[in-house]
């Protein structure tokens, strides 16, 4: 990122590891929506001459002083956020925000990124995971970020079994949402799309009813699928800035709202004022930034060894080499109808 609205490449000095960090040659790389957001939409402020990309996997090229658990050679997963561990935050359980709010996001935020030919994790021993033998390149790198942050808004939207859900948003990320919320035991299951590509990997995860939002209000279908009633729990996953509130007036009262997507422009988001029950209606609203670390990517690695997960089925373009990040990261941008999310191997 060049600056607002402008990318290109540029070069850096070889980044050094401190006495717990490690340095990371990229195997594979994905560009994410968020990455399009901090770019097009200049979402976290100006950003200049800063190495993009946050979801990655790669090999240990060199290790620092105490680092115990990793050595180099080593294939391993990099979570997208790379908390620093020795803090408040983390002590109080939001290791997202370590260093202040969104801090623990790192890569393509507050330092270079890994869309590099080498880059620096902070803390290896708590922030890396190793990449099991036999695992694809295309599985392991949506690993970093795709499944853990769909997954997590489907564990924000506390579903209990049984509980009829609708996912707004069913690109990767929402995506991982219908998968988490399948394996959490939602009843019915509402993905709401439009792109027949991301709708049929929808109902490969779990979708009972696919909702398309460019046919008509997606809160008088889901109304009219319920009976009225309106579902459980709603997790946003992707839209616009008015889909938060589509999400609360197709929620019953008491039920919760949970938000992964990243709102890029505008200062405020709308709440429907009766839908929210005049402030009254017991809808919980929850919203977080995915968790990284070893210990998730771990159990993201669990979850596509024992097959709960397929996220690989996500991967619709995969390219080779550096020369074609940028029409990678473009094809995020301009989301074409059979894309659902372009790897890079390196
Ligand atoms: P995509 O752009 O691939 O998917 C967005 C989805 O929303 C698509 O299914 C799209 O449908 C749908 N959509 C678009 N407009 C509307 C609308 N008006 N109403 C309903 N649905 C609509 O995004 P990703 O899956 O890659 O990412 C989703 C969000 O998650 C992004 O904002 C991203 O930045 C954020 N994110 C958040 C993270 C976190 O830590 N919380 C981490 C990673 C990503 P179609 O394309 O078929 O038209
Ligand atoms: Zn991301």
């Amino acid at each position: 990122m060049l600056g607002i609205g402008k990318v290109g490449w540029i070069e850096k000095e070889a980044p050094t590891p401190g006495p717990y960090d490690a340095i990371v040659r990229p195997l594979a790389v994905a560009p994410c929506t968020s990455d399009i957001h901090t770019v097009w939409e200049g979402a976290l402020g100006d950003r200049k001459d800063l190495i993009l990309g946050h979801e990655a996997v790669g090999e240990i090229v060199e290790v620092g002083s105490e680092v115990k658990d990793f050595k180099v050679g080593d294939r391993v997963i990099v979570p997208a956020i790379t908390p620093d561990w020795r803090s408040e935050a983390v002590q109080q359980g939001y290791q997202q925000h370590s260093g202040g709010m969104l801090a623990g996001w790192k890569f393509s935020n507050f330092k270079d990124g890994v869309f590099a030919e080498e880059f620096h994790v902070n803390d290896a021993d708590m922030n890396l995971a190793i990449m099991p033998k036999g695992m694809s390149l295309e599985q392991a790198v949506m690993l970093p970020d795709m499944a853990p942050t769909g997954i997590q808004g489907s564990e924000l939207a506390r579903i209990k079994p049984g509980e009829t859900v609708a996912v707004i948003g069913i690109g990767p990320v929402g995506l991982m949402s219908v998968a988490g919320a399948a394996i959490l035991g939602a009843g019915r299951l509402f993905a709401v799309g439009n792109r027949q590509v991301c709708v049929d990997v929808a109902m490969e995860f779990g979708a009972t009813d696919a909702i398309d939002y460019k046919k008509g209000d997606i809160v008088e279908q889901i109304m009219k699928a319920t009976n009225g009633k309106g579902v459980d729990a709603t997790i946003v996953a992707g839209g616009d800035s008015n889909s938060l509130g589509q999400a609360i007036e197709m929620t019953r009262p008491g039920g919760t709202i949970s938000n992964v997507n990243y709102f890029g422009s505008g200062d405020s988001i709308p709440i429907p004022r009766l839908a929210w029950g005049n402030g009254m209606s017991h809808k919980d609203i929850r919203g977080g930034l995915v968790a990284g670390g070893r210990l998730k990517m771990e159990q993201m690695v669990d979850l596509a060894v024992y097959n709960r997960i397929q996220p690989e089925k996500m991967v619709t373009h995969v390219f080779d080499g550096f020369e074609n990040m940028e029409k990678a990261l473009m094809l995020m941008k301009e989301k074409p109808k059979d894309l659902i999310k372009p790897v890079v191997l390196l």
